[in-house]
C-alpha cells in the first residue's frame, strides 16, 4: 500500500507551530516512504478562514519547504460530496433526520453511533477505547444545511484516498466518530497516529504568552526555516540514537512513527535558539555573511562598500556565539561604529575600580609599540603587563574587553582585539580613559 498522508489545516490567521508539527510529521513520513504528501484547506469557517489565513499556511509552509505532491483540496469546494455522504448514511439508516431544538427550523441530519465500546488501534498511543455508555450520537448536518467538520474531514481523506491520519491528540475524541463515519460509508479507517501536544515550561498547553508561538515570528525573529524544522521534528520524536541537530535530509531518512513517543513534548526556546545557531554555522560562508550584513544593514551599521574583508573576520571571530542574524547589531555593532554604548553594569563592575586606568594605560602604551598586531602577541602582551604590575591577567582581560566594546561578554579577547585593529583600540581605550 503506498502512503498517502495529509496535512489538514484550518487556517485562522498565523500558524501555530503546534498545527505546523503535524504538516512536519506528515511530511516527514511521506518523504521517508516514499509516499504522497497532500494538502487539504478545511475552510469551512468563512468568517476566519480569509484569503490572508490561507496565505499564511502556504507561506509558512512554502518557507519550511514542506512541499506537497499535489494541488491542494479547498474543503469548501466540497459541499456537495458531503451532502450526498449525509444522503447515503440517511438511506443506509445510519443517520436520521432530527429537528434538534424542536424550533421547526429545519431537520439536523444526525449520526447514530453504534452502541458499543469505539476503539482504533493508534500508532502512536496504542489501543484507545471509549465505554459504550460514553458514545452517543452526533450532528453531521446542521438544520442550516451545512456540514460539520467530522463529515467533511472523513469524506474529503476517503475521497483523497488517505492511508494514514497524523495530527494533533486534541483530535482522539473526534477519532472514535470518524471511525464510525468511515464504516457506515463503508470505508476501511485509515491508520492513525495522534501527535503529543506541545507544552510550555510548565506543561500547559504551549501558547503564544509563552514566546513565539507562530511560524512568523519566528521567522521574523530571523530563526533560520532548517533550524525551526529541526526543532519541531524533535518535538515529540527523536532518532534513537544522540542526533539533535540534523538537516531535513537526515531527518527524512531516521523518521518512522513508531519513534514518536507519546508524552507531551516541551518547548524550551532557549534550546531552539542553541539549536538555529549550529544550524547557521552550517550554512554556505556567502549566506551568513549576507545574513549578518542585513541586520548590520537594519541596524545603520553597514553600507554599501564597506570593507567586506572585514567582516569575514568579524563573523569569524563571532563564529561560535552568534545565533541568530538578528543578534549580529546586538552582539557585534561594536565592530562597526566608535559609537558604540558601554553596558553600565560592566563598566561600574570592570572598569570603576582602583588600579585599572593605570593598567589600561600601560596596555595602551604597549599595544602602540607592539611590533606585529595579532591575538598571540597581543595576548603575551597583555600577560606581561600583568605579570609587571602584580595584577591578576584576568582583570585586564575584563578591563580592555569592556574598553574595547562597551560589553562584558563577546568573542575571544585576542582575537577580537586583532580584528579591530591598533588604531581602533587605541583610540578606544583612550576614549575609555576620558571616562575614568
Ligand atoms: N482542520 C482540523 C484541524 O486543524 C483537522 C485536522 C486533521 O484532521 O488533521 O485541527
Amino acid at each position: 500500500m503506498s502512503v498517502r498522508v495529509r496535512f489538514a489545516p484550518s487556517p485562522t490567521g498565523q500558524v501555530h507551530i503546534g498545527n505546523i508539527r503535524a504538516a512536519i510529521f506528515n511530511w516527514l513520513f511521506a518523504r521517508h516512504s516514499g509516499g504522497k504528501f497532500l494538502l487539504r484547506i478545511e475552510d469551512t469557517d468563512r468568517e476566519r478562514s480569509t484569503p490572508e489565513a490561507v496565505k499564511a499556511v502556504l507561506d509558512a509552509m512554502d518557507w519550511l519547504g514542506l512541499n506537497v505532491d499535489d494541488e491542494p483540496v479547498y474543503q469548501s469546494s466540497r459541499r456537495e460530496a458531503h451532502l450526498a455522504a449525509a444522503e447515503e448514511l440517511l438511506r443506509r439508516g445510519a443517520a436520521v433526520r432530527e429537528d434538534k431544538g424542536g424550533t421547526g427550523k429545519g431537520e439536523a441530519v444526525v449520526f447514530r453511533m453504534p452502541k458499543e465500546t469505539a476503539e482504533f488501534e493508534d500508532i502512536i498511543k496504542g489501543r484507545l477505547q471509549k465505554d459504550a455508555k460514553d458514545v452517543t450520537d452526533f450532528v453531521i448536518v446542521r438544520s442550516d444545511g451545512n456540514p460539520v467538520f467530522h463529515l467533511g474531514n472523513v469524506v474529503d481523506d476517503i475521497q483523497m484516498g488517505i492511508t494514514h491520519v497524523i495530527r494533533g491528540d486534541d483530535h482522539v475524541e473526534n477519532t472514535f466518530r470518524h471511525v464510525a463515519l468511515y464504516r457506515a460509508l463503508g470505508a476501511t479507517p485509515p491508520r492513525f497516529a495522534h501527535l503529543p501536544m506541545i507544552v510550555n515550561a510548565q506543561g500547559k498547553p504551549y501558547s503564544k504568552r509563552d514566546g513565539a508561538a507562530f511560524v512568523g515570528e519566528f521567522r521574523e525573529k530571523g530563526f533560520l526555516a532548517d533550524a525551526l524544522f529541526n526543532y519541531l521534528a524533535l518535538c515529540g520524536w527523536s532518532p534513537g540514537d544522540d542526533r539533535e541537530v540534523m538537516s531535513p535530509d537526515e531527518l527524512v531518512a531516521a523518521f518512522t512513527l513508531e519513534r514518536v513517543h507519546p508524552s507531551p513534548a516541551q518547548v524550551d526556546l532557549t534550546k531552539l535558539t542553541w539549536m538555529n545557531g549550529e544550524h547557521l554555522r552550517r550554512r554556505p560562508v556567502a549566506e551568513r555573511l549576507a545574513g549578518c550584513r542585513a541586520d548590520l544593514a537594519a541596524h545603520g551599521l553597514w553600507r554599501e562598500g564597506q570593507d567586506e574583508g572585514y567582516l569575514v573576520r568579524v563573523v569569524e571571530a563571532m563564529a561560535e556565539r552568534l545565533k541568530l542574524y538578528t543578534d549580529m547589531a546586538a552582539q557585534a555593532g561594536f565592530f562597526f561604529t566608535e559609537e558604540f554604548p558601554y553596558d553600565d553594569k560592566v563598566v561600574q563592575k570592570r572598569l570603576k575600580k582602583p588600579g585599572i586606568a593605570e593598567g589600561l594605560t600601560a596596555l595602551r602604551a604597549a599595544w602602540a609599540v607592539l611590533p606585529i598586531f595579532t591575538a598571540t602577541a597581543l595576548e603575551e602582551s597583555l600577560k606581561a603587563v600583568a605579570v609587571a604590575r602584580g595584577v591578576n591577567p584576568a582583570e585586564y582581560i575584563h578591563a580592555s574587553r569592556v574598553a574595547v566594546s562597551g560589553l562584558g561578554v563577546g568573542p575571544g579577547l585576542y582575537v577580537m582585539l586583532e580584528v579591530l585593529g591598533r588604531e581602533r583600540v587605541c583610540k578606544r581605550i583612550d576614549r575609555t580613559l576620558g571616562m575614568l
